[in-house]
């Protein structure tokens, strides 16, 4: 595996791949990689020629500098994982790589960056933005590759890349999860044994919620029955349960055939902050 930590050297290298006639997929990801990153790549690697990696913690999407300071970085096995896999290119820049100067650029979503983590998390979604913007100027990829776990993450990848005509073909694939149903979360590993099982919180809610609007009940009726199941356990603040469109990220109140709803949530198990979703 080909390991670039600059920038001039990795665009170099596959400028050339690409007059070779390979095809790009690229997974962007923050390390402490785990199953559902190595998903990705798998996908990558099956439909592309060269899988690029890139692992970058971007400091410009992080609320608070603890947060920033307490992501797992684990460099070294992620290193190792990704070559067993075989993928061919990992990125991994620093900060001052990325951010040669104080960036101005901020990025405005409309609703999608207002509602769920966007209310949460004022300005995260502008640094993602931002950053995979930078990370799909620099590997200039065919495919990119993103994780159902992040779903409103991936729907504003979506409107930058069609807003920015950016010239690629982006995917969202399937949350890879525990045997339990935990979503798999680089966070999971801040949990204690009695934390992750109160951890378990988010998947059942979402299968809950799940069923009980497929009986029938009301999205207001399910989020009330929701709110007691997070109260009855220890530990865990849930920060929203929302049901909205999977396109346009509208709250709804009543299911309807016409859209493709998905239940979305998050809470902080202890002091580690966790998401997941499940389309209806
Ligand atoms: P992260 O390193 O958390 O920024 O995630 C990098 C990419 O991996 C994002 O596109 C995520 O949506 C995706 N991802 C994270 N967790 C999972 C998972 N459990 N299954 C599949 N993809 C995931």
């Amino acid at each position: 595996m080909q390991i670039f930590r600059e920038i001039a050297p990795l665009k170099a290298f596959l400028v050339e791949k690409r007059v070779q006639g390979h095809t790009i997929g690229f997974v962007p990801t923050m390390g402490a990689l785990h199953e559902g990153h190595i998903s990705l790549i798998q996908t990558a690697l099956s439909e592309n020629s060269i899988a690029v990696c890139s692992i970058f913690v971007n400091p410009a999407q992080f609320n608070s500098i603890s947060d920033l300071d307490k992501y797992p970085r684990t460099i070294e096995s992620d290193t190792e994982m990704l070559k067993r896999v075989g993928c061919q290119v990992l990125f991994c820049p620093d900060a001052q790589t990325i951010y040669t100067q104080q960036h101005v650029v901020k990025f405005d979503f409309g609703l999608l960056d207002k509602v769920m983590e966007g209310e949460f998390r004022p300005g995260h979604f502008s640094g993602v933005a931002l950053v995979v913007s930078k990370l799909l100027h620099i590997v200039e990829p065919h495919i990119a590759y993103f994780g159902q776990k992040d779903w409103q993450q991936f729907a504003i990848i979506k409107k930058l890349v069609a807003d920015l005509s950016f010239n690629l073909m982006i995917k969202s694939l399937p949350t890879m999860r525990e045997r339990d149903g935990l979503a798999m979360s680089s966070r999971n590993m801040r949990l204690s044994e009695a934390q992750r099982q109160k951890a378990l919180v988010l998947y059942n809610s979402l299968v809950l919620a799940k069923e009980e609007l497929i009986s029938g009940k009301s999205i207001e009726s399910v989020k009330c029955l929701i709110n007691n199941l997070y109260s009855s356990v220890t530990d865990v603040k849930l920060e929203y349960f929302e049901v909205v469109d999977s396109e346009n990220l509208n709250l709804l109140q009543h299911v309807s055939q016409s859209q493709q709803p998905i239940l979305c949530t998050a809470a902080y198990v202890g002091e580690v902050r966790l998401i997941d979703n499940m389309f209806l």
